[in-house]
């Protein structure tokens, strides 16, 4: 049963891991690095948008019930590929208050 090898499961992280952030920078994070954002004068934080992405529920506003992590990345790449979200609880992340984002404390602060 030893199918699976080491770098094929280091693969497979590499692929969750861009696919993922494929999926979930969208809203909010806009692909700036933090050092192009100061360079810019734009906020390092939120990059002048003003909104931080919840961490918790990656911008989404809900997290499902009862996931490890790891399963959770999963199902965001099922459900991405048009996968049926039926049968998956979900519920409104406490963390955001199921917004999605903050309001940036940076840029908060200085208006
Ligand atoms: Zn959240
Ligand atoms: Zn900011």
């Amino acid at each position: 049963m030893e199918n699976i090898t080491a770098s094929e499961i280091a693969g497979f992280g590499v692929g969750t891991l861009l696919l993922c952030a494929t999926i979930a920078a969208p809203r909010v994070d806009t692909f700036i690095s933090a050092s192009q954002r100061s360079s810019l004068g734009m906020c390092t934080k939120c990059g002048d948008l003003k909104l931080i992405a919840c961490s918790t529920c990656r911008g989404v506003g809900s997290v499902k019930e009862g996931g490890l992590i790891g399963f959770n990345f999963v199902d965001d790449i099922y459900q991405s590929l048009g996968g049926d979200e039926s049968g998956v609880k979900t519920t409104p992340c406490t963390k955001c208050r199921a917004r999605g984002h903050f309001r940036c404390p940076n840029c908060s602060k200085s208006q």
